[in-house]
């Protein structure tokens, strides 16, 4: 199990400024698991009672203020970066960067990266501290190497649904150093460049295009089967970072403008279960998270486009100028 700096020392000072009585702690999943050793510290050196939110926790889009800001006086959040969003309650973001060797994992994508002269560096904000020590073994192996600033996000860091950061680098290739195919899927749907993914946790590097095909070609059936779909729900998230209600009312006028029928429906946590009363329903688009449709399509027995795969639907963008939806405050 990876070990992570959760800070608590910095945090305890910080928290002494608010001089709270109930204190929320919030975690990714990931992250869940070193809840209670901190409870444990918090509690022994400072005078609070600590709550833990166990709800999902994708991102800092999904802050649990509204949800605690009755019950608890501070908020800390750990592994996000804040997005620049109103809280309703005091929060303290906990980046909880990784302590983990990434050495390995960079050696087995150089033979991956051969081919490509200049490389775009991008990771997550547990291992953003890992940054320069990977451009540095990159550079020494005979790379050009770039990285930037995104909107909202730090040098070299992307989210789930912003790749600002990346997209506007001009490079031959991407190296995404994290875990999992969530990231470096939304890179190269979102930049069209290839992308390798090197994760520190095993060591290994692999190329994400198979992956990337692989979806790119279920979104074109589920585009595909859309073009038929009468009535259509416009799912919108109450989530304070994925509301996006300009949006929705958007597409509810678009596909209205087009002969469709379009009912708005908003939840917190979107689920198929709490999509069956709406069986009458053809297929969904989503303004809440932009990552839903194409991580969780097989949840769901309908459709279920992003706003950009409905406007390729409804013939107002060209299947060649597919990209990902993306959020960007
Ligand atoms: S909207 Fe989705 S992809 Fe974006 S931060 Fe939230 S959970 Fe992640």
């Amino acid at each position: 199990m990876a070990d992570y700096q959760f800070e608590t020392r910095k945090v305890i000072e910080k928290i002494k400024e608010y001089n709270p009585r109930i204190i929320g702690l919030q975690f990714p999943d990931g992250l869940k698991i070193h809840a209670l050793k901190l409870v444990r510290q918090l509690e022994k050196e400072l005078e609070v009672t600590v709550i833990i939110s166990a709800d999902p926790c994708y991102g800092a889009c999904d802050i649990a203020d509204t949800k605690l800001e009755n019950i608890v006086d501070l908020l800390i959040h750990y592994g996000h970066t804040p997005l620049p969003l109103d809280y309703k309650i005091p929060v303290i973001f906990v980046e909880a960067y990784a302590k983990i060797d990434i050495i390995p994992a960079l050696r087995s994508s150089l033979r991956l990266l051969s081919g490509y002269e200049k490389i775009g560096v991008a990771t997550t904000t547990q291992h953003l501290h890992l940054l320069d020590e990977a451009i540095k073994f990159l550079e020494d192996h005979g790379k050009r190497v770039l990285s930037d600033e995104g909107v909202g996000t730090r040098r070299g860091q992307v989210l789930g649904c912003n790749f600002s950061s990346v997209k506007k680098l001009n490079v031959d290739a991407y190296l995404f150093i994290g875990s999992g195919d969530f990231h470096p899927l939304g890179i190269r749907l979102s930049t069209g460049k290839p992308v390798i993914a090197a994760d520190p946790y095993t060591g290994e590097a692999k190329s994400i295009e198979d992956f990337a095909d692989r979806i790119l070609r279920i979104r074109f059936a589920a585009i595909t089967r859309a073009r038929e779909a009468e009535k259509w729900g416009v799912i919108m998230s109450s989530k304070k970072g994925q509301e996006r209600l300009s949006l929705a009312l958007n597409l509810k006028q678009m596909l209205e403008e087009s002969g469709r029928e379009a009912f708005i429906i908003i939840l917190e946590d979107i689920s198929p279960e709490l999509l069956v009363p709406f069986r009458e329903l053809d297929a969904f688009v989503v303004s809440a998270c932009p990552r839903m449709p194409i991580d969780d399509y097989h949840l769901y027995d309908r459709p279920i486009l992003t706003p950009i795969e409905l406007e390729i639907a409804l013939d107002k963008r060209r299947w060649e100028d597919y990209t990902l939806d993306e959020i960007i405050f």
